[in-house]
């Protein structure tokens, strides 16, 4: 289960719109009540759309439903986390973390794997990246602790160790010798709460921050700005 639907007022709302919305078609198929339960699990999908959701695929040719099935064991298989940054990945690094003319001094810290495709999009960033998994919402149960902080700062550390000079081991032309950490969390309580408590964990390990600039409203999520707002809040990042 993820973060998201692991906190225990998420998962009691989903219940109560579970009983209310779904008790006649359960009645109908346990097969079905399985199916919808599974597709609830997902972030942004309550009973009812994952009710349409079960309809919608009785209505497929069953070798594309076979299809559909056989995809969805390939991808459990097939793709996991990226041992450093947590993008997806079908090898232990992703893609990001193995090129090498990806600048290594720079990481830019984001929620999810959304942001970071957000991102990738603008073509302005040539850094690493860390996915944190969330942001500390004390509302919904996600505490520091929940989120991927830890691994950042091994992550700092591991830096810092091979780089005791202050300095990348072979940086190449034009790559900056000091680790930047840009603080890409969404601009909204809960992004803004994570980024004020990372500066704060990261001042004394006399780590350069840096955070978006200001331009993008507050209140909205990466996933959803156009490309050039975000390109702006990256050039003018304070
Ligand atoms: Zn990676």
């Amino acid at each position: 289960m993820c973060l998201f639907c692991s906190s225990a007022a998420t998962v009691r709302r989903k219940k109560e719109a579970y009983t209310q919305i779904c008790s006649y078609f359960f009645t109908v198929s346990l097969k079905f009540k399985k199916s919808v339960e599974y597709f609830s699990k997902l972030q942004g999908i309550g009973p009812r759309q994952a009710t349409r959701i079960v309809v919608a695929l009785l209505s497929w040719p069953k070798t594309e439903v076979k299809q559909f099935s056989q995809n969805l064991m390939d991808l459990a298989e097939g793709i996991s986390l990226c041992q450093d940054c947590f993008n997806l990945s079908e090898e232990t690094k992703c893609q990001i973390c193995s090129d090498p003319k990806r600048e290594q001094a720079k990481i830019c810290v984001v929620e999810k794997i959304t942001d970071l495709g957000s991102i990738e999009k603008t073509g302005l960033y040539r850094g690493l990246y860390h996915i944190l998994g969330g942001a500390i919402d004390p509302v919904e149960g996600l505490l520091p602790r929940s989120l991927r902080i830890k691994e950042l700062l091994s992550r700092v550390e591991n830096f810092k160790i091979n780089n005791t000079n202050g300095s990348v081991n072979s940086p190449q032309a034009g790559q900056t010798k000091e680790l930047e950490i840009i603080l890409a969390t969404n601009p909204n309580t809960q992004g803004e709460t994570t980024a004020l408590y990372l500066e704060e964990i990261l001042k004394p390990m006399e780590i350069k921050t840096s955070r978006l600039a200001k331009g993008l409203s507050s209140g909205s999520y990466l996933e959803y700005v156009d490309s050039i707002t975000l390109q702006n809040a990256f050039k003018n990042r304070r």
